[in-house]
């Protein structure tokens, strides 16, 4: 039994130790061509915007997945793409620092970026979304278009969604858009981008409005709570720093897990 737990992390440890270099951005292509595919066959595609988000930088939706694909590279042996920063920001489009591409520019602009991974070998292509609103739609359907006609495997993941149960059990409630949730996850990454001293309380949250109750453009507050009452930032480090810890080992529990199902399909 020992032999065999040697053995494979004997094994891990020689596969680990090949990729010298897990960012495309910084991997040079004679160490690429030695890792992709032979070593590597999934790469992590970080998507988001620029919007406000309370306190914190109007880039979060990039940060936030950055630092996830960051995190979990090496355990979901994977190489990372360059971010896609610019995104279909929906209605805090109107506040300072914040636009967006439209969605004709977007999606061929997915579309061209997937299947360039597709071409370079990636046979997993999995898109790590820090934005919601219509470019989840827009992610899901060119994701899905690409694998059928390049004959790849794509997942999209909108991590807070998928970390909504991680949300409550290191707060005890429910997030927001730039709440406690978000704004941890942020402070977690790198605590510089958190002015918790612009923060002045509740009256810079909204909640969001039941079903079709109500909308407003520019949505009036950039803290969007899920839940009345809850989500508030509170700015508390080591919560932050556990919250990080367990949505990243939930996305990347995801990924593997996805990844197990696809290999006994071919
Ligand atoms: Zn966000």
């Amino acid at each position: 039994m020992l032999r065999i737990f040697v053995a494979i992390l004997a094994l891990v440890v020689s596969v680990v130790s090949q990729v010298p270099e897990r960012e495309m951005d910084r991997i040079n292509w004679m160490e690429f061509k030695k890792v992709v595919p032979s070593k590597v066959d999934t790469v992590l595609l970080p998507t988001g915007t620029l919007e406000p988000h309370g306190v914190i930088n109007n880039g979060a939706d990039n940060t936030a997945p950055t630092a996830m694909a960051k995190a979990i590279a090496e355990k979901t042996n994977a190489m990372i793409a360059p971010t896609l920063n610019y995104g279909i920001t929906g209605s805090l489009e109107g506040y300072p620092g914040s636009f967006r591409i439209s969605e004709e520019a977007y999606r061929p602009f997915v579309r061209d970026i997937l299947e360039g991974l597709a071409k370079q070998g990636f046979k997993n292509i999995i898109v790590l979304n820090g934005h919601g609103g219509g470019q989840t739609a827009v992610l899901r359907s060119v994701a899905s278009e690409v694998a059928i006609e390049k004959e790849v495997r794509t997942l999209v993941i909108n991590w807070w969604s998928l970390a909504s149960d991680v949300t409550k059990e290191v707060f005890g409630e429910d997030g927001g858009h730039a709440g406690w949730n978000e704004t941890a996850y942020v402070q977690a990454a790198d605590p510089t981008l958190v002015k918790k001293e612009l923060y002045t309380g509740k009256e810079m949250t909204t909640a969001y409005p039941n079903g079709s109750s109500w909308s407003a453009t520019p949505f009036p507050s950039a803290i969007g709570l899920y839940k009345e009452g809850e989500g508030y930032p509170k700015f508390d480090q080591a919560k932050a720093d556990e919250y990080f810890r367990k949505v990243n080992e939930k996305v990347a529990a995801l990924i593997i897990d996805v990844r197990k199902k696809w290999e006994m399909i071919d």
